[in-house]
């Protein structure tokens, strides 16, 4: 080979070489992107299970479960409003936290591991909540004498729901936010009577 045949492969090896050194690059920032996706998916799940959103859940679950009356056991509707919207918070959290895992999927589908991670991990507690927080709400609001406005509150539960649902993790006939009554599948409505 000639000298110009010598420079020529030279040059090509070098492309070579930046481009190699490019996909190294590329592949180190997807690992580190989805390493960091994983840690977000974990710390929201975390949120819903530990602390004072764990606190709020025993007062929503015993709501949700419960009797409470006049002639049951007596509710504190203060501590028990207070714990109601701890959870509906945390779900909504949990949702806009979902929805920038959505948006940060690098290519391909709108899904990926870190989300299907997340997903599968809140499913159940999406179903549990997608009737619990409608009877929660209705006794508090017989029990206050008042509606609970929680609209605004509420929407990113909902939204979650619809989420879970469409990918077949949450049974589709739960409403968002609603308990749909005689056709809900929910356990609370299953309850043998003493
Ligand atoms: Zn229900
Ligand atoms: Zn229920």
């Amino acid at each position: 080979m000639g000298a110009d045949d010598w420079s020529a492969l030279a040059g090509v090896s070098s492309t070579l070489l930046a481009l190699a050194a490019v996909v190294i690059a590329l592949l180190a920032f997807r690992s580190e992107h989805q390493r960091a996706r994983f840690e977000g998916a974990r710390s929201l799940h975390h949120d819903l299970t530990t602390g004072e959103v764990a606190a709020a859940r025993k007062i929503v679950g015993s709501l949700h479960y419960g009797d409470f009356g006049p002639t049951s056991t007596p509710l504190d509707v203060s501590q028990a409003l207070t714990s109601y919207f701890t959870v509906l918070w945390c779900f909504e959290r949990i949702e806009a936290g979902r929805t920038a895992l959505a948006r940060g999927v690098i290519r391909g589908p709108r899904t990926d591991s870190a989300l299907d991670y997340l997903d599968t991990l809140v499913a159940w507690h999406v179903t549990e909540y997608a009737c619990g927080f409608a009877v929660a709400r209705r006794k508090l609001a017989e029990a206050s004498a008042q509606e609970i406005s929680d609209s605004d509150s509420a929407s990113g539960f909902r939204r979650l729901t619809l989420a879970l649902q469409k990918r077949g993790l949450v049974d589709r006939a739960y409403r968002q936010g609603t308990c749909p009554g005689a056709e809900c599948p929910c356990a609370c409505h299953h309850q043998s009577q003493p």
